[in-house]
């Protein structure tokens, strides 16, 4: 009843062309979503990268940077046209019930690794207490509480903190900026709360929207196993098939 109450207040919009969808018919248009390109089967075994079918294991990023925190990571699409766009509408137009669509997907295509990794929680990355006013939310946040409720596991948003705000540093190099997103991070109430149950989880995934460099993947992941977490497995809605 409350759904459908909802529905007739905010009608449910295509998280693709942002046009209306009929209420109990699937959220993205079936002609939309065939816009999307997915990363497909062939995927760097670290980060979830496309990589040329039938070739190495690894991504040239990850055979490159050697050992990493995070385990392993999945994504849904390639990181351009339509899905670009609606990730921007997600993220600065205030469409935060796209997250359900994502989330949506992202089981549709990595549900057997995301479940077969058997984590204890959901962590999403987070972001300034300043960009979290301007926007009004954490998209990360959006989808890992809906991921969450899919594979039936607790959330955790107060987990992990970002005490500093800091400015995307393109020319500094991966090592350093994974350097400076580690001093911008802080293990929140929730981590220390957990801790003191005895309750620190061993496995988890932590989620963002877009995966590109892979630094803030990493310097949370750090973060993250320096709580005490042993296995991190990072899922994101897009991901970008360039290398930097
Ligand atoms: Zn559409
Ligand atoms: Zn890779």
């Amino acid at each position: 009843m409350e759904s459908r109450v909802l529905d007739l207040l905010y009608p449910p919009r295509c998280p693709v062309c942002d046009g209306l969808v009929p209420i109990r018919a699937p959220r993205c248009h079936p002609a939309c979503r065939t816009k999307l390109t997915p990363v497909g089967t062939d995927t760097c075994m670290r980060c979830g990268k496309p990589v040329p079918e039938g070739a190495a294991e690894y991504c040239f990023d990850c055979s490159s940077k050697g050992e990493s925190s995070f385990e392993r990571g999945v994504s849904v699409f390639l990181y351009e046209g339509d899905i670009r766009d609606s990730m921007v509408c997600f993220k600065f137009h205030r469409r935060e019930e796209y997250a359900a669509w994502y989330a949506e997907e992202l089981l549709a295509a990595q549900g057997t690794a995301l479940r077969g990794f058997a984590a204890d929680a959901v962590i999403p990355v987070p972001i300034h207490r300043r960009k979290m006013r301007h926007r009004g939310y954490n998209q990360a946040e959006r989808i890992a509480r809906n991921l969450a409720d899919g594979l039936e596991l607790p959330m955790y948003a107060d987990y992990l903190r970002r005490n500093r705000f800091t400015v995307p540093q393109k020319e500094l190099s991966n090592h350093e900026r994974v350097r400076n997103l580690m001093r911008a991070l802080e293990r929140g109430p929730q981590a220390e709360w957990l801790r003191k149950q005895h309750k620190t989880p061993r496995r988890v995934i932590l989620v963002d929207d877009i995966y590109t460099t892979g630094s803030t993947m990493e310097a949370c992941s750090a973060v993250l196993r320096s709580t005490g977490v042993e296995h991190v497995m990072v899922a994101t809605i897009c991901i970008g098939g360039g290398y930097v």
